[in-house]
């Protein structure tokens, strides 16, 4: 399988495992598959698979120069006891209106363990197969979740080092003790004077820098990254989609073959373009709803066809969808404009320079096939919570609240009756504050650890081993650096 640039040349190509170490394109883009894989795809087999056989299916078509001892031996190791639940991904019955997708057993309670447990062993096994004799410095942007999942998969592991960059005061109480107390001599994490959105874009900066790349691998050293922006983070998500709908044939709620919906908390747009992949090998997906927070610069692109990131930027309580510039948007343009990596390379230059673009028309109705979109207001997504709890007695986070809401919202405005899976992408302990504001109309007396304990009074929701004990850990002193001292500050670290 080899993987070329959304803005380079079918015949500049790289296999899988050199995709995996090098992360993003020299030239900015993204790496995508030359020729997309087009398995014969047996619905009726893939129903039976477990969690652990679908992901095994999933990699073989994304990662064949992999052997198989090495996928299977990775699949074991990533998705074993750190997971609360040996399902791995379980799926709900309907539950006020919805299946939900329960993306959040990881041992960092939210959807990103499902890659990030996955990449450190495709990171491992590609440093052997290419003869890479560097050491790999992951350089991380993250809006909450994806520091912390990516420094718990990599912790200690030989040959890696990661540096997390997360925005100063944009992530829960939660999030912040998870990032501060992450243990590990190969971890380094730091806040960024700035949103997440700065912090990528001096990521991607440094990235494509060549002669600091030059400059490193003379001292032994080569960047890679650990966002969604990276294959190997990227395709093992196209599992739980294959997964979800073997398993609603399993129970009798879908017959073989018809199609089902998925809604999608997006701020990355890694999640969904992975659910639009599985659509594109086969699976049977009606429509990809993709729901944003107050931040809904992607609502806008969907309903019009003009991403426009000239915007006030918000905090919200759904932290982790706090993006205004989406990378992985970028891969599926690159679809809709028919793999034309010219056509690419001028919308990203006018996004550059002119903060935005707008798609074709031919590229519009390709998009109108496969996606609608919504989003949620702060208000509306407490009142989701509030919904759900009182109707189901089910917990949600706020992440996930945004998608439920805009999966009601959606079936109410179409009349569209295929069945609805949300994706649930945080357990609520990540966010108890505005979830047990959500339930009970009041504010907690006191954020973090305290807030767990109001919400399970409330819920008696099982709390998840990591969090009873991640408030007994003394947190590292907070590190903050402007998004131009960056670089300097990765250099520090490398040297
Ligand atoms: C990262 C994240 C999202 C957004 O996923 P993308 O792949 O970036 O679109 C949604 N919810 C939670 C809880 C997340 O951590």
């Amino acid at each position: 399988m080899d993987y070329r640039s959304t803005r380079g040349s079918r015949s500049d190509s790289l296999n899988s495992a050199e995709a995996v170490i090098q992360g993003l394109a020299p030239d900015g883009g993204l790496y995508v598959p030359v020729n997309f894989p087009t398995p014969t795809i047996n619905l009726a087999e893939i129903s039976k698979l477990t969690y652990k056989e679908t992901a095994k299916l999933v990699l073989s078509w994304f990662f064949n120069d992999y052997s198989d001892e090495q996928l299977d031996e990775s699949i074991r190791a990533a998705y074993g006891s750190q997971f609360d639940d040996d399902e791995i991904v379980p799926v709900t019955k309907e539950t006020a209106g919805s299946h939900y997708m329960e993306l959040f057993h990881g041992p960092t309670l939210a959807f990103k363990d499902i890659a990030l447990q996955m990449l450190p062993h495709l990171m491992v096994n590609a440093v052997k197969l290419t003869n890479v004799n560097r050491k790999i410095v992951i350089l991380t942007a993250t809006s909450g979740d994806t520091g912390t999942a990516s420094m718990n998969g990599f912790r200690d592991v030989d040959g890696t080092q990661v540096i997390v960059f997360y925005p100063n005061g944009g992530v829960s109480p939660v999030q912040l003790q998870q990032m501060l107390t992450q243990q590990g001599d190969n971890l380094e994490v730091v806040a960024i004077d700035g949103n997440f959105d700065q912090a990528q874009t001096e990521v991607k900066r440094i990235f494509n820098d060549s002669e600091l790349e030059k400059n490193l691998k003379l001292s032994g050293s080569q960047f890679s990254s650990a966002n969604s922006m990276n294959i190997g983070r990227l395709m093992p998500q196209v599992a739980y989609y294959f997964y979800t709908y073997g398993k609603l044939v399993r129970d009798g709620t879908v017959k073989l073959g018809n199609a089902i919906n998925f809604t999608v908390p997006t701020g990355n747009f890694g999640d969904i373009l992975a659910g639009y992949y599985a659509k594109k090998m086969g699976l049977p997906i009606n429509k990809l709803i993709c729901a944003s927070n107050q931040n809904n610069v992607l609502t806008d692109f969907f309903t019009t066809g003009t991403y426009n990131k000239n915007r006030d930027f918000y905090l919200t309580n759904s932290p982790s969808m706090d993006i205004v510039v989406s990378s992985n948007l970028e891969r599926l343009l690159f679809d809709l404009a028919n793999e034309d990596s010219n056509q690419i390379k001028k919308l990203m230059n006018e996004l550059t320079n002119d903060g935005q673009y707008t798609i074709s028309d031919d590229m519009k109705t390709r998009l109108d096939t496969n996606f609608d979109a919504g989003f949620a207001s702060e208000t509306a997504i407490k009142a989701e919570i509030k919904r759900v709890y009182e109707t189901a007695k089910y917990t949600i986070d706020p992440h996930t609240a945004v998608a439920s809401a805009v999966a009601r919202e959606y079936q109410q405005r179409t009349g569209d009756k295929t069945p609805m899976v949300v994706v649930a992408t945080a357990s609520p302990y990540k966010f108890p504050e505005t979830v047990y504001e959500g339930i009970t109309g009041k504010q907690v007396v006191e954020p973090g650890y305290a807030a767990v304990g109001q919400l399970f009074d409330i819920t008696g929701d099982l709390v998840p081993a990591p969090i009873k004990t991640l408030f007994e850990l003394e947190p590292h002193k907070q590190v903050v650096v402007k998004p131009e001292k960056m670089e300097e500050f990765i250099l520090k670290i490398v040297k």
